[in-house]
C-alpha cells in the first residue's frame, strides 16, 4: 500500500535568506519511494500566490502569471528595443538570423504547439479584409460587365 503524506510549511531559501517560500512535500512511502516538493511563491508586485516548477526560471522571477505579462512589456520597452535600436546594420542581420534559426529550431522541436499557433493565427486574421475583398470583387464583376 502506498501512503501519501501531504504536508504544507515555510522554509528559508538559500538564495534569498530573509523570504519564507511555502512548499508543498508529496511523499509516498512505498518501496518506489519519492518525495515532490512543489513550491507556493507569493508574488512581489501583487502579493498572489502561484505554483510555479521547482528549480525553474518562473520560481525564480517570482511574478505572477499576470504581473509576467507587464514584467515582459517593460523589459521589451527598456532593454531589447533599446538594444536593437544600438545595433549597426550589419549587426541586425546577424541578429535576425541569428532569432531566425532559434524559430525554426524550436519549431521543429514543437510541431504540435507551432501547429496550434498557425491554427489560431489563421482564424484570428481570416476575417481582416474581408471588406477590401468584397470591394475587389464588385469592381471586378462591374468591369466584366461593362466590358
Ligand atoms: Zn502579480
Amino acid at each position: 500500500m502506498t501512503k501519501v503524506i501531504f504536508t504544507i510549511l515555510t522554509y528559508q531559501t538559500r538564495v534569498q535568506p530573509k523570504k519564507f517560500v511555502r512548499v508543498v512535500i508529496l511523499a509516498d512511502m512505498s518501496k518506489y519511494f519519492y518525495k515532490d516538493i512543489k513550491l507556493i511563491k507569493k508574488c512581489r508586485r501583487c502579493k498572489v500566490e502561484y505554483r510555479p516548477k521547482r528549480y525553474s526560471f518562473f520560481a525564480a522571477l517570482s511574478l505572477c502569471y499576470k504581473c509576467r505579462r507587464l514584467y515582459y512589456d517593460e523589459w521589451y520597452q527598456k532593454r531589447y528595443k533599446p538594444f536593437l535600436e544600438r545595433l549597426t546594420p550589419s549587426e541586425r542581420k546577424e541578429h535576425d538570423q541569428k532569432q531566425y534559426h532559434a524559430w525554426l529550431v524550436w519549431t521543429r522541436k514543437h510541431v504540435d504547439r507551432r501547429r496550434k499557433l498557425a491554427l489560431e493565427s489563421y482564424h484570428r486574421n481570416k476575417n481582416k479584409h474581408r471588406e477590401q475583398k468584397r470591394i475587389a470583387d464588385k469592381k471586378r464583376r462591374a468591369k466584366v460587365q461593362a466590358g
